[in-house]
């Protein structure tokens, strides 16, 4: 089963969804989703958010020992321009975004083996739906 990340701010988490349901799910899937404000950003700053990332981590190790169908396979990243960076305590450029969601697959990869990451950032335009993906080649860019 795929784990989803993304974040629960209630003016995008519907709007979210709706993308990630559209783009992101296999017809019928069913995965199991984590959400918090900020969604997968304390992957990429652990240092700054650290309760969030352990918790993550956490919940991450538990859904990998869960039973048969349920057992989390695969964790998917899903980033997006994010209101939660309002109330991080560094500065924040629209590079800074796009890099986290390489800081934060290096991140899980560091703390969490044998499981498949996958991660995106919505990258939508009006009514366009789009996600930038990320591939393992993509980590090789300049941190
Ligand atoms: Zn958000």
């Amino acid at each position: 089963m795929r784990l989803f990340v993304y974040c629960s701010d209630p003016r995008e988490a519907a709007d979210l969804e709706r993308k990630i349901n559209q783009k992101l799910l296999k017809p019928g899937e069913k995965i199991t989703r984590l959400t918090l404000y900020g969604g997968p950003i304390p992957f990429a700053h652990p240092r700054d958010l650290r309760a969030g990332a352990e918790s993550f981590l956490e919940q991450i190790r538990f859904g990998m020992k869960m039973p048969g169908e349920f057992q989390i396979t695969e964790v998917v990243l899903v980033f997006h321009d994010c209101g939660f960076y309002a109330n991080v305590p560094f500065s924040v450029t629209r590079q800074t975004k796009l890099h986290d969601v390489v800081r934060a697959i290096r991140f899980l990869r560091k703390h969490i083996h044998r499981i498949k990451i996958r991660a995106y950032y919505d990258s939508s335009v009006g009514d366009k739906i789009s996600f930038i993906r990320y591939r393992a080649r993509r980590l090789a860019c300049a941190n």
